[in-house]
């Protein structure tokens, strides 16, 4: 008897498919560990292509009926899995907790967001519209109609293990769509619990799989070969997205990509310094900073930067590290030691280029992954961490002199997911928001993320939206009808 045996009696641990868990076909597992310990929490199935196939032919055996229920029904589905979702929220969030490595509090937070995309799609569903008008020239009608794209392929990261799924299950089912979930190897758990969740709600069998795997490569690759997938939808990093893309390409699939990011936050001279620092904390510390919106840049007025850097410091040498399910616990351990190494080397990399260390800095000795909550100062812009995700619980400080000179550095990047700035100049709020290159500003707050609003990168962070009203968008094709009269 273990205290992880509670898992065993809610979380499905086989491959997901017409709505039951069965052995993946080769009959192997993986193991699941606790980052804040390394103990192996459960094994889980290891799918594979033929686990991956069989998914894509239940898929595909209920799609066209799942596209013909009403979005009445569908609609009702979804609201009731948002329902057992909430009331599991304990449940769920202690288990995200053992599997990712975030404070129960913060899990809890993922639960109610990632619930979120469910009712706000089950809303939606009722909202699908489409389009009638006259011809130009008299005698035709225009009829425009919008169809599920048909089955697609979810490809989700360990960092918000519930949330990066329902993002894309919500307006997936929604839209009429049927869906197979490939989570990532480290915390698959979350994903097999929400699939029993979306069974007790009511959704028919095969409409959603999961097919769980130590490699990714072994389950995406045949799917997206197989003509009879119709989307990739993607949240990771840029990476294994230009990969998914170039693999799309093939079979010319509707694609979705939510990948990398390199945040900018300004904080301008005339900033409400303490909403500026209550920001920076949510911007930077949010997920342990394993965050694609996490702050990487934090850019302050030389004028005001000192003040900035000392009280930020002081406010993260006061978090608490330990395992996320401890009581007073404020940051938990990274995902697993490649990551803390990552970490680790670009801190080293930033301070031989002269970095000052405020506080933390080093790695915490094991058991778990953990690493100290960090602010580097006036770290030079030639640093690694300038221009790579940090995805940490490290801050990094860089002074600037002129607004000029703060927008082309918070530009000068591939990457153009989120962009943070404080100032109490509207004139300013509306020009500098205009001028940063990301799909997403958020002007005197650390947070942007919303169901109800585009979630989505630019440039090399992403194509296409996820939430909002846009979101249900990804999963439907426009049909035109020429009638004649
Ligand atoms: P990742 O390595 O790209 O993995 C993401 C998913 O892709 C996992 O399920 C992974 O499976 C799978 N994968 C890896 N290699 C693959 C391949 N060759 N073919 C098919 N699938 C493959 O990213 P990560 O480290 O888990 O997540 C962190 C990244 O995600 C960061 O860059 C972050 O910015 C980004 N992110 C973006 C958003 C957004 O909305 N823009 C949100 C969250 C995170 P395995 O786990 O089995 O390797």
């Amino acid at each position: 008897m273990s205290e992880y045996d509670f898992i065993r009696d809610l979380v499905p641990t086989g491959v997901w498919i017409d709505g039951a868990a069965a052995p993946a076909c080769g009959g192997a597992t993986f193991a699941v560990s606790d980052p804040a310990t390394g103990q192996v929490l459960t094994e889980v199935a290891d799918g594979g292509s033929a686990d991956a196939l069989r998914a894509l032919d239940s898929a595909c055996r209920v799609q066209s009926a799942w596209a013909a229920t009403s979005a009445r029904e569908r609609a009702a589905i979804l609201r009731r899995a948002w329902e057992i979702l909430i009331e599991r929220t304990e449940e769920l969030a202690l288990l995200m907790t053992l599997e990712m490595g975030k404070t129960v509090a913060e899990s809890r937070g993922e639960v109610a967001y990632g619930g979120e995309f469910l009712r706000w799609f089950s809303e939606e569903a009722v909202r699908i519209g489409g389009r009638n008008a006259t011809a130009p020239g008299g005698a035709g009608r225009i009829l425009v109609t919008q169809q599920p794209v048909g089955p697609v392929l979810a490809i989700t990261p360990w960092n918000f293990p519930l949330a990066m799924g329902t993002r894309k299950i919500g307006p997936a089912l929604a839209a009429g769509c049927t869906v197979i979930v490939k989570p990532a190897e480290d915390t698959p758990l979350t994903m097999l619990m929400l699939a029993a969740i979306f069974a007790e709600a009511g959704l028919p069998d095969g409409v959603l799989s999961v097919v769980p795997g130590s490699d990714a490569a072994a389950i995406t690759e045949p799917l997206l070969a197989d003509p009879r997938l119709r989307k990739v939808t993607f949240t990771g990093s840029t990476r294994v997205g230009k990969l998914l893309l170039r693999q799309a390409a093939e079979n010319v699939l509707r694609t979705s990509m939510e990948l990398g990011g390199n945040a900018p936050f300004i904080v301008f001279e005339d900033a409400d310094l303490d909403l500026a620092l209550t920001g920076a904390l949510a911007a930077k510390m949010r997920n342990g900073g394993e965050a694609c919106t996490a702050a990487n840049r934090i850019y302050v007025h030389n004028s005001i930067r000192e003040e900035f850097a000392a009280r930020f410091a002081e406010k993260l040498a006061t978090l608490r590290v330990g395992p996320g399910y401890a009581p007073e616990v404020d940051l938990g351990p990274l995902i697993n030691e490649r990551q803390r190494a990552t970490v680790t080397a670009l801190v080293d990399d930033a301070v031989a280029a002269g970095a000052v260390v405020r506080t933390g800095g080093k790695p915490i000795e094991g058991p778990g992954f953990f690493f100290q909550p960090t602010v580097l100062d006036e770290v030079p812009r030639t640093a690694r961490m300038h221009r790579e995700e940090i995805f940490g619980p490290v801050a990094a400080i860089y002074g600037f002199d002129t607004e000029e000179d703060v927008v082309a550095a918070a530009n000068d990047t591939e990457f153009g997911l989120a962009a943070y700035f404080f100032t109490r100049d509207l004139d300013r709020a509306l020009r500098v928001s205009e001028a940063l290159e990301a799909g997403m500003v958020g002007v005197n707050r650390g947070v942007v993320s919303d169901p109800a609003a585009p979630f989505g990168g630019i440039k090399q962070s992403g194509l296409g939206s996820e939430g909002g009203s846009e979101g249900i968008h990804e999963y439907l094709d426009t049909k035109y009808v020429a009638l004649t009269r």
